[in-house]
């Protein structure tokens, strides 16, 4: 096992990174910015480094500081929780250049992923079902036009280096796809540096729904169940919850099984996460990510595992905790992602927090990096904290969330709260039924000031 771990992020991911890292009786590292000196992370840990001022680029993604902070401490690994430098592959190779182990999959496996176009190829190749669409890249606009009309408008155009819901660009009709893969092209240039894009079927009333697992990248994996991850505002999760509302014990069971076959073929190591969209009863590959996920506690509720503990087990070269048939899931679990945002427009609130009183009692929990008096710095995500609630039944789940939004008092200044107290009191919500459009169309119609 590890003896110090560096934990290269800020705010609730790396607070909770800590806590399993104090669990394992393993020494914590925390990095910081200039402006975050003042934070949790760096308050709970054993020991701390500043490795810069507050962009990113010069202190949680600068590589060469965050290797000296290894080096000063004597880390012998570094957990990127996610986002940051959680899916750089060539940060995993200096590091293990420099034998600190990376806590994450096989570099060959995050770069293999992290391309689009090319995980597509490797889910196809492995027996996973993708969304139809370009075997490949598209180079040119007539081969574009080509190839959408076999595939039939509407059609999405998709950056292969693609992430945070950046680079997608719908084209409903033939003399809109011109347009779609110019713009898809340009925001993938200027957000990723790298403008290759492919195009699949844009899916009109799909859920999104993904895969947990976890392997031990010597051939053994299991999967952990779904997540629905279906209540989206430009393509990023807003509210997740397992199991999903849509699928039965045997649809579970369908993907799971091909899903930790393939990770199993892969000799995957570590968690990963298997993003479907979900439609008439037919499962479609759309990406994988390859590290822990902002919606993970989701998951935790319903199996009990604690995945970030695991996850440090396997990438010490480890055993998986249980066999598939050992994995049971228990009761129901929804996530908020509750942000310092306007709750109808969504511009950003940072600020200073005046009161803070996080919501508690039986299946309640918080996972926050904020407290009162903190200042949420205008550098980074726009993250409160997430709500996650377990209840035996769904029922009891929504139930048990309504009145932990009602006992969540964030003021000093705007969060997404009054958002979620709509949503738990709104019928479809209620009921199940929802798709990847129907958050962007309750807003539309005004649904938060009815
Ligand atoms: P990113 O890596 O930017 O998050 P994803 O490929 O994971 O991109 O897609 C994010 C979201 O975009 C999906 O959850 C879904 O809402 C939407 N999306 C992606 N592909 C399609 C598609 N083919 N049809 C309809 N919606 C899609």
């Amino acid at each position: 096992m590890f003896d110090k771990i560096l934990i290269a992020n800020r705010g609730e991911i790396a607070l909770r990174v800590l806590r399993a890292c104090q669990e394992l009786g393993i020494a914590t590292v925390a990095v910081h910015s200039t402006a975050d000196a003042d934070a949790m992370h760096v308050r709970l840990a054993d020991e701390s480094v500043c490795i810069g001022p507050p962009p990113a680029k010069d202190s949680y993604l600068n590589i060469p500081a965050l290797l000296a902070a290894c080096e000063i401490t004597g880390a012998d690994a570094v957990h990127p929780g996610y986002g940051f430098l959680s899916e750089n592959a060539r940060f995993a190779e200096i590091l293990a250049d420099h034998n600190v182990h990376f806590i994450g999959p096989k570099a060959e496996h995050i770069r293999r992923m992290g391309d689009k176009i090319e995980a597509k190829r490797t889910a196809k190749a492995l027996g996973i079902p993708c969304v139809p669409g370009s075997d490949g890249g598209v180079t040119s606009d007539e081969e574009a036009l080509k190839i959408a009309r076999g595939i039939g408008y509407p059609v999405l155009v998709k950056a292969a280096a693609g992430g945070g819901g950046r680079g997608m660009k719908v084209a409903q009709h033939e003399d809109e796809l011109t347009t779609a893969l110019a713009t898809a092209r340009s925001e993938a240039k200027a957000a990723f540096g790298d403008d290759a894009v492919y195009l699949e079927k844009y899916l009109q009333r799909p859920r999104h729904i993904e895969i947990q697992v976890l392997g031990d990248g010597k051939g053994n994996a299991i999967h952990l169940g779904e997540r629905d991850c279906s209540l989206q505002r430009r393509h990023q999760k807003v509210l997740e919850e397992s199991p999903s509302p849509a699928l039965n014990v045997s649809g579970r069971n369908t993907i799971g099984d091909i899903v930790t076959q393939a990770m199993r073929e892969l000799q995957y190591l570590g968690l990963g996460t298997v993003e479907f969209l979900y439609e008439d009863g037919q499962f479609y590959f759309i990406e994988m990510n390859t590290r822990i996920q902002v919606e993970h506690p989701v998951t935790e509720m319903i199996t009990g595992l604690d995945l970030v503990l695991e996850q440090i087990r396997v990438a010490a070269g480890g055993d998986l905790p249980l066999t598939q048939a050992e994995v049971e899931f228990r009761g129901h679990a929804i996530e908020c992602r509750v942000n310092a945002e306007n709750p109808s427009t969504f511009l950003p609130s940072p600020g200073r927090i005046t009161s803070y009183h996080p919501p508690g009692g039986l299946g309640v929990r918080v996972d926050s990096a904020v407290y009162q008096g903190y200042t949420i710095p205008p550098f980074y995500d726009s993250m409160v904290g997430k709500l996650i609630v377990h209840g035996k039944t769904r029922t009891e789940c929504l139930m048990r969330l309504k009145r932990a939004l009602d006992e969540f008092v964030v003021d000093g200044i705007e969060t997404t709260l009054p958002l979620f107290q709509k949503l738990v009191r709104n019928q479809d919500i209620i009921d199940g039924n929802y798709h990847i459009h129907w958050l962007e169309h309750f807003l539309a119609d005004g649904g938060m000031s009815r």
